[in-house]
C-alpha cells in the first residue's frame, strides 16, 4: 500500500521497530515522553525482538520523532537497527505503553549490569529522600541487569526481583512516564525491596553484640575496621573483604583462602583515592569511573600504606571503584581502601548461591553481609588495563557481558564455540552477533564444568540460539572438547542439539582469529601466537608460533625449537625443570646442561636432588611431551635468574620476571633462526646469553630486560623473514604471553619501526578467555555458503 493511500487528512501512522540493547534501559519511557512531547498518538512496547512502536500524527512531526529516536536515546541503549513501515491511521491521539508479552522467537539483547548513576547516588546521600542510605537503590539508568535476568523479554517477573512486590510509592513511580523509575524493572525501596542482613559464619548472629535492627552495614564496617574477614554479597557473587591497610588480616585472608601470592583487588572510594595508591593517567581514570566499573590494573606508587600481603612484591595493583549502592555505603563507612577479592577457596569459582555460602566460605569469613535478592548467574569482576590510551580487556565479565561483540564475520548458521580450558569462556553467535560469555574459570572441576554447561543453556535461552555448528579445541582431554563431542553424539545432557556439526579449531589459530575478530579484520596476516600451551596439529604442545593465517585456515610458518617438558604438567608448576632442559639444549652434553654438570648455576644447586633424574626423563622422552611454548621459555629464564623455581598461580614466573626487568635497558640477546619454513627459532640461544651475562656479573634486572628485548627481537626477525617470503605486512599478536606489557611494548616498537601494521587485542583478552570468539569466527568462515 502506498504512503499516500495511508494518509487520512494529512495524518500518517508509522510502525517503528528498534533492535539492539533497548530493553531495561529506559527505552519505552524515552519513546513515550518523546511521542507525547511531540503530540503524537500511538503505542510503544517490548517484544521478543526489541522495542516496537506505532506513531500517528503530522508527517513532519513523525519525521522529527524518528530523527530524535536515535539521537537522544537513553545512555545505556545500544541501537543496532531502526526499521519503519507505513500503516493505516486509526485516529488515535493519545499515546500508551503496551504491556510485555513473552514471544516465541527471542532476538532481543539484555544489557550488562551498570554502576549506580549520579542521580541515585544523590538520593542515597540525601537524608530527605525515602531511599536515603538504601543499599539497593537503582533506576532505569543503573543497577543490576544480566545478573538478575532469568528470561526475556526483560520484565520484573522474569528477574530475581520477582518475589518483591512493589509498594504503592514505588508502583506509582514505575507507572509515571515523567519519573526516572518509569518501568525500571528492579526498582524498589526500603519498604518493599531486598534487605541487608549480617550473619555469623554459621548463619547465627554476628560475633559480639547483635547489631541493632536496620544497621547491619554499620556493624559490618565496624568488623572490617576491627580486622575481621567479611564476606559481602555483590552483584555476581560473594566477595571477601578486609581492611586493605591491615597487615595481619590480609595475611590471614591469604592463609584461609589458600592463596599464596596472587594479588588481591582493592576497592577505593573514587579516582582521587586511586591516585593515592597508583599512577592513574586519564585513560585509566576513564576506565575506573566508567559505568562498567572493571578492576583496572595500574602501576603502584611506593609507600602507599597498603598491607604488603595485598599484592606481595607486585609493582601492579588492581583497583576498582564502588559499583553498587552497597559498596558505596560500605566504603564510606570503612573510610579507606578495602580488599575485595573473589569469595572462594584458591582456584574454585566464586560463590554466588546463598545455599552454598556457609559450606564454602564458613571457614574463611568471620561474618557475612548478605541480602535476599538472588543472583541468577555467577559473574566475576572484569579486569582491564589501559594500553596506548585504549582499553585492553584481560578478563571480560561483569559490566561487559552479555553485550554482543560486533565483528566483521556474519554467522549464517548459529554457532556455539566451546573455548579452551583455562580462563574458559564460550561464545554463541548468530547473524551479526557474537555473544562471548562471562569468564567461567579454569574448566578442570565439576563446579566450573557445571557453570559452563548451565551458562550455555542460559545464553541459549536468553538469545534463542540453537547452534548448528559447534567449534572446539583440538585438545582431546579438554572438558570443553569432550562437551562438544557429547553434543554431536546426542548425549541426553545436550537435549535438542543432536546432530550438530563439529569444527575443530587449532588453539593458536583460534588466538589469531580472535585478534582478527577483535579488530574487525579478516587477514591474511602473520599471526604471532605466544602462550603457555595449546594442542598442535602434530600432537606436540605448541605455544611459540608464527602462523600465516586468515579466518578460514593457517599454515605454521615458524616456531620456537621444541624442548621436552619433563613431567608434563609438573613442568608448568615447576619452572626449574624448564631451566634444566633449556640449559641442556644450550650446552648439549656440556658442563652446564649435563647430568652432573650444571653445578655452577644456582638453579641447579637449589634443585640438585631431582636435576639428574629430570634430565634423564627428558632425554629418554619419558612423560616429557615436546613443546615450542613461549611461556615455558620465560619460565626457564625466570628460574635461571632466581626469580622462582615453583609457582602457585598461572604465569607467576613470567609475571615476576617482567617485574624484575629494568625497563630502561635497551640491550637485547639474539636467537638464531633457521629455514626453510617452518622457520625454527633457537630459544636456547637466549638462555645461553642469560647464563653468560650472569656469569659476567651483569645485574639480574638488566639480564631480564635483555631477555625480554631478545624475545621481541626474535619475533621481529621472524616477521621480517616471513614478510619477504609472503608479502604480508600486517602482524597480529595474541596469546597469554602478550599480557606481558614490557614484551608487548618492545615487540610493537620494533615491528612498527620496520613498517609493520600491528594488531593487538582490546575487546577480548589475548589470553585463553578470547579463544571462544576465535573459534566461532573460524567455524563460521569455514561454513560460509
Ligand atoms: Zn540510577
Ligand atoms: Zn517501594
Ligand atoms: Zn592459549
Amino acid at each position: 500500500m502506498s504512503e499516500r493511500a495511508n494518509r487520512a487528512g494529512g495524518t500518517v501512522r508509522t510502525a517503528v521497530r528498534v533492535e539492539g540493547v533497548v530493553q531495561g534501559v529506559g527505552f519505552r519511557p524515552f519513546v513515550y515522553s518523546l511521542a507525547t512531547s511531540l503530540g503524537l498518538g500511538g503505542v510503544v512496547g517490548n517484544d521478543a525482538d526489541g522495542v516496537f512502536a506505532e506513531v500517528e500524527g503530522d508527517p513532519a512531526v513523525v519525521e522529527e520523532f524518528l530523527a530524535a529516536l536515535a539521537r537522544d536515546a537513553p545512555p545505556l541503549a545500544r541501537i543496532e537497527r531502526v526499521t519503519t513501515s507505513a500503516m493505516r491511521p486509526d485516529g488515535t491521539s493519545s499515546f500508551a505503553i503496551a504491556p510485555s508479552q513473552p514471544g516465541t522467537r527471542r532476538r532481543t539483547l539484555v544489557s550488562a549490569d551498570t554502576a549506580t548513576c549520579a542521580d541515585c547516588l544523590a538520593e542515597l546521600a540525601d537524608p530527605g529522600d525515602r531511599r536515603f542510605g538504601y543499599p539497593f537503590i537503582n533506576c532505569t539508568n543503573c543497577g543490576p541487569r544480566f545478573t538478575i535476568v532469568r528470561d526475556v523479554p526483560y520484565d520484573r517477573a522474569r528477574t530475581t526481583m520477582a518475589p518483591f512486590t512493589m509498594c504503592e510509592l514505588c508502583a506509582a513511580e514505575y507507572r509515571d512516564p515523567a519519573d526516572r523509575r518509569f518501568h525500571a524493572q528492579p526498582t524498589c525501596c526500603p519498604a518493599c525491596g531486598p534487605a541487608l542482613s549480617l550473619l555469623g559464619p554459621l548463619g547465627m548472629a554476628a560475633p559480639g553484640e547483635p547489631p541493632a535492627s536496620g544497621e547491619p552495614l554499620a556493624a559490618a564496617a565496624a568488623l572490617l575496621r576491627e580486622g575481621k574477614v567479611l564476606a559481602v554479597k555483590g552483584l555476581g557473587g560473594y566477595h571477601l573483604a578486609v581492611d586493605a591497610g591491615g597487615e595481619a588480616v590480609a595475611a590471614e585472608l591469604r592463609a584461609r583462602k589458600h592463596r599464596e601470592d596472587k594479588p588481591f583487588a582493592v576497592m577505593v572510594a573514587d579516582v582521587a583515592a586511586a591516585r593515592r595508591l597508583c599512577e592513574v593517567d586519564e585513560a585509566a581514570a576513564g576506565l575506573l569511573a566508567s559505568s562498567r566499573r572493571p578492576i583496572v590494573l595500574l602501576p603502584r606508587l611506593p609507600g602507599s600504606g597498603l598491607a604488603e600481603a595485598v599484592a606481595p612484591g607486585n609493582r601492579q595493583l588492581g583497583l576498582m571503584l564502588p559499583y553498587t549502592p552497597l559498596h558505596h555505603l560500605l566504603i564510606a563507612a570503612v573510610a579507606g581502601p578495602m580488599v575485595l577479592t573473589s569469595g572462594n577457596v584458591s582456584d574454585e569459582p566464586i560463590v554466588y548461591r546463598d545455599g552454598e555460602v556457609a559450606e564454602r566460605l564458613g571457614e574463611i569469613a568471620d561474618a557475612f553481609l548478605t541480602h535476599d535478592r538472588a543472583i541468577e548467574i555467577r559473574t566475576d569482576d572484569s579486569v582491564v588495563r589501559a594500553f596506548r590510551g585504549r582499553e585492553a580487556v584481560v578478563r571480560r565479565s561483569r559490566g561487559y557481558v552479555p553485550e554482543p561483540l560486533a565483528v566483521a564475520t556474519r554467522f549464517a548458521r548459529p554457532v556455539l564455540a566451546c573455548g579452551a580450558e583455562l580462563k574458559s569462556t564460550f561464545c554463541l553467535a548468530r547473524e551479526n552477533h557474537a555473544f562471548v560469555s562471562h569468564h567461567i574459570g579454569d574448566l578442570e572441576n565439576a563446579e566450573t564444568l557445571r557453570s559452563f554447561t548451565e551458562g550455555i543453556e542460559h545464553f541459549r535461552r536468553l538469545f534463542d540460539i540453537t547452534p548448528e555448528v559447534v567449534a572446539h579445541d583440538l585438545h582431546p582431554e579438554y572438558l570443553s572438547t569432550k562437551y562438544a563431542m557429547d553434543l554431536s553424539e546426542g548425549v541426553p545432557a545436550a537435549a535438542g542439539l543432536a546432530g550438530v556439526e563439529l569444527v575443530g579449531v587449532q588453539h593458536h589459530h583460534a588466538h589469531i582469529a580472535s585478534c582478527l575478530a577483535d579488530n574487525r579484520a579478516s587477514g591474511p596476516v602473520i599471526g604471532v601466537a605466544f602462550d603457555g600451551t595449546g594442542y598442535g596439529t602434530d600432537g606436540t604442545i605448541w605455544g611459540g608460533e608464527f602462523l600465516i593465517a586468515d579466518l578460514a585456515g593457517f599454515e605454521r610458518a615458524g616456531h620456537l625449537a621444541p624442548v621436552p617438558m619433563p613431567g608434563g604438567a609438573t613442568a608448568i608448576r615447576q619452572p626449574w625443570r624448564m631451566a634444566a632442559v633449556y640449559l641442556d639444549a644450550a650446552y648439549p652434553g656440556g658442563p652446564l646442561g649435563g647430568v652432573d654438570g650444571a653445578g655452577g648455576l644456582d638453579v641447579a644447586r637449589r634443585n640438585r636432588r631431582l636435576w639428574p633424574s629430570v634430565l634423564q626423563m627428558a632425554g629418554r622422552g619419558v612423560n616429557s611431551p615436546l613443546t615450542s611454548s613461549a611461556g615455558r621459555l620465560f619460565d626457564a629464564a625466570a628460574a635461571i635468574l632466581g626469580v622462582r623455581d615453583t609457582i602457585n598461580y598461572e604465569g607467576q614466573a613470567a609475571i615476576e620476571l617482567e617485574q624484575l626487568a629494568d625497563p630502561a635497558e635497551r640491550g637485547a640477546y639474539r636467537a638464531g633462526i633457521t629455514g626453510p619454513e617452518p622457520l625454527r627459532i633457537a630459544g636456547h640461544d637466549l638462555i645461553r646469553a642469560v647464563v653468560e651475562d650472569l656469569a659476567a656479573g651483569t645485574a639480574p634486572a638488566v639480564v631480564a630486560a635483555r631477555f625480554h628485548n631478545g624475545v621481541a627481537g626474535l619475533i621481529t626477525d621472524c616477521c621480517l623473514l616471513l614478510r619477504e617470503g609472503r608479502g604480508l605486512n600486517t602482524v597480529a599478536l595474541s596469546g597469554g604471553v602478550f599480557q606481558n606489557l614490557l614484551l608487548l611494548r618492545a615487540t610493537m616498537a620494533r615491528l612498527e619501526r620496520h613498517g609493520f601494521a600491528v594488531l593487538v587485542h582490546s575487546r577480548v583478552p589475548c589470553n585463553d578467555g578470547g579463544i571462544s570468539l576465535g573459534q566461532a569466527v573460524v567455524a563460521a568462515t569455514r561454513h560460509r555458503g
